[in-house]
């Protein structure tokens, strides 16, 4: 298939152009390169454009005869969409209204779109399958599902066919450590920790140690991008005009911050030193992911089993590029 890869410069959508192209599908990315990097997309297949340039996006689509867009040009920071709503909304539903209308007006009927766990709040039941609530209690959760509505809708009166797959925590960067995260300002656990063990920070801060779980710290399903990635491609076969698809992508395996913490003591060797800090608004104390249904209906099994496994991928690349791309 021919594939746009919308935010294809950034942490997942530049592991999943990998896979994409590996698996045989001409793949492109789009992408303005806001929080995204040049050297993470292979020469060649980058298109330097906004989602609000309506324009460049219909031609793209039309003249590289695109068959699917995989979109993963959202901002993802729970903390960050709490102090500035107004980026969340215009950024993850406004450009995605406007990606949405270019794929009507150009007859392009199959869309991958990045959802998130986040679209259901503080779940009532633990492991989360697809039929729990969803009512997200930050502007992110809620930026998302408003996508997630309009593609039904679209799907049911325009014939859109579209997988949103509801991500846990991605984490870890490919094997062979060419390719990992980098995004600018650093805010996930374990890159965070991660710098700490690599000099450059001086301790983790723990934001909140009086969580109803086992060890006061919150809990969440940490999956490896690469697992994330093959979901996708398989996701990809299955989608048709009009069909909806939704699934939880999680490893159903959950990690306490003190535990991802310990990991990275092992996998580093480095004592990692850690402090107390407040709760970050926002932040539900468990998120862990019931993927049966990912599992049946895609055929797929992650294949990262351990926080260790996909700490190690991890270091591998920030030991490699402490400075991220910018080297
Ligand atoms: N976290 C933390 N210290 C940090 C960064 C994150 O204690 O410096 C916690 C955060 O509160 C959450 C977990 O680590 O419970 C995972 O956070 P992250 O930002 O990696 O992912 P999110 O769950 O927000 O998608």
């Amino acid at each position: 298939m021919n594939v746009l890869v919308v935010g294809g410069a950034g942490y997942i959508g530049s592991h999943v152009v990998r896979l994409l192209t590996k698996a045989g599908h001409e793949t492109w990315v789009y992408d303005n390169l806001s929080r995204g990097h040049r050297q993470a997309v292979p020469t060649g297949r980058l298109i330097e454009a906004s989602l609000t340039d309506r324009v460049r996006l219909e031609d793209t689509l039309r003249e590289l005869r695109i068959d699917a867009v995989m979109h993963f040009a959202a901002f993802a920071l729970v903390g960050e969409s709490v102090e500035d709503p107004a980026l969340y909304y215009n950024n993850n539903v406004v450009a995605t209204l406007a990606l949405l209308d270019a794929m009507r007006a150009t007859n392009v009927r199959r869309m991958v779109f990045s959802s998130t766990t986040a679209t259901y709040g503080v779940p009532e039941r633990i492991p989360i399958t697809e039929d729990e609530p969803q009512t997200p209690i930050n502007p992110y959760g809620f930026s998302k599902l408003v996508i997630e509505q309009a593609l039904q809708d679209y799907a049911k009166a325009y014939g859109l066919g579209f997988a949103a797959l509801r991500y846990f925590n991605a984490a870890g960067a490919t094997p062979d450590g060419d390719l990992g995260e980098d995004p600018r300002p650093e805010s996930h656990l374990i890159p965070i920790v991660l710098q700490v063990a690599l000099g450059q920070r001086e301790k983790i801060a723990i934001f909140g140690e009086d969580y109803p779980t086992q060890d006061g710290t919150c809990i969440r399903d940490y999956i490896h991008v690469d697992d994330l990635g093959d979901a996708h491609i398989k996701a990809l076969q299955q989608i048709e005009p009009g069909k909806q698809i939704k699934l939880n992508l999680g490893t159903g395996r959950g990690d306490s911050v003190r535990e991802v913490i310990e990991a990275c003591r092992r996998v580093t060797g480095h004592p990692i030193p850690t402090e107390i800090g407040v709760r970050r608004p926002g932040d539900p104390p468990e998120l862990v992911a019931d993927s049966t249904r990912a599992q049946q209906q895609l055929d797929w099994q992650p294949r990262y089993n351990s926080i260790e496994s996909i700490i190690q991928t991890a270091w591998n690349w920030h030991r490699g590029h402490p400075h991220g791309f910018s080297e």
